[in-house]
């Protein structure tokens, strides 16, 4: 089975396009051959599990992608809006549908970065990290503190994931792990879990009208890069996530005690990214994002997004074609250990589930 997401013929075009957390979380499930052969699942409400210590954002609205209507065709070369697809979705529940509970894993998973977790007043510090938003998906130490709660947002989704299972609303079930999977897959990127290099932090100490559009650049540019090659198919990408899936698989450990070890190493990376990004593209990338405002009330990764079709233009401009080699690599690299924790997950859950079927 040699799919790539966007060729595959078993997932309708009104879904499409596709974005970075859909290719890692479907790759990541295609080598757990006990969660692809689980049966379907019929569609159910929201049972609205820990809603009281976990609020959700005010302006979200659960739409069901298994109730689609195929509208337009979009480019997928230049999407950049998770909330644009090919169809349109029904914000009812379709009750006379069902669905494979790898495919809820996979289309729900961009769901958490529209608005669950925006527009929420969670902490004094949130600022930082961009709003509540950034928040939920994130967690670095800054000068002694730390900043952002991803690793409890990931344990608390995934024990929702728990208890909708065993109440018997396989359906939800699944689109929490789905999202609980989102965190853990943000907590694999460099720049969710550390959010500059000291060197810089000193320099721009007191100046951040300078230092904001430097971190956004390059936070989203490294965004936009992945994605794009998700988007042409590119096969190390898919090899380092079906091999990390399959280690994790075999290796039957707790994603909970590994999760701090796997954050440890991603951070690792993460100079090394920033400084490739500052010298290869430096102010051509910063200028792009010059146009963000820090006072706007939008949250800041929907700022973001704004610009990533003009970062595009840059980073895959044809001059720096060869350039790229580096960030090729290193990201297959951080690309199987988020797999690696994937397939950990997944399969812890969906081999509870065959137990009992
Ligand atoms: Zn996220």
């Amino acid at each position: 089975m040699d799919f790539f997401l966007h060729d595959d013929p078993r997932l309708p075009s009104a879904w499409a396009p596709w974005f970075s957390h859909e290719y890692i979380t479907y790759f990541s499930a295609q080598t757990i051959a006990g969660l692809m052969a689980l049966p379907q699942v019929p569609v159910k409400p929201n049972p609205h599990i820990g809603h009281q210590i976990w609020p959700v954002g005010p302006n979200h609205v659960d739409l069901y992608k298994e109730n689609y209507r195929e509208v337009r065709k979009l480019d997928p070369l230049w999407s950049f809006s998770y909330s644009e697809r090919n169809g349109e979705f029904s914000s009812e529940p379709p009750l006379d549908k069902t669905i494979e509970p790898w495919k809820v894993l996979v289309i729900y998973s961009t769901e958490l970065d529209l608005n669950p977790d925006s527009d929420l007043y969670l902490h004094k510090n949130q600022k930082i990290t961009g709003g509540s938003h950034g928040w939920r998906h994130m967690q670095f130490r800054l000068l002694g503190r730390t900043f952002g709660i991803a690793p409890e947002s990931f344990r608390l989704l995934m024990n929702f994931a728990q208890m909708a299972l065993e109440s018997g609303n396989d359906y939800w079930g699944w689109r929490y792990l789905s999202r609980a999977a989102h965190y853990l897959a943000d907590l694999g990127n460099p720049f969710h879990v550390k959010a500059l290099p000291g060197r810089l932090l000193f320099k721009y100490m007191f100046s951040s009208r300078k230092l904001v559009p430097i971190v956004s650049s390059v936070h989203q540019g490294y965004e936009v890069y992945v994605e794009r090659r998700f988007r042409e198919g590119f096969p190390p990408f898919r090899e380092a996530l079906l091999l990390g899936a399959g280690e994790g698989q075999a290796a039957k450990s707790s994603v909970s005690e590994l999760l701090g070890s796997y954050m440890r190493q991603v951070e690792k990376r993460h100079n090394e990214i920033f400084y490739f990004f500052l010298d290869q593209f430096g102010g051509e990338l910063i200028n792009v994002f010059q146009k963000m405002d820090l006072e706007s009330h939008l949250d800041a990764a929907e700022q973001t997004n704004m610009c990533s079709a003009d970062a595009a233009r840059v980073i895959f401009n044809k001059s720096n074609a060869s350039a790229l080699g580096f960030l090729d690599g290193i990201t297959a690299e951080i690309l199987f250990d988020v797999g690696r924790m994937m397939g950990t997950l997944f399969d812890q859950f969906s081999s509870a589930k065959n137990r009992k079927v």
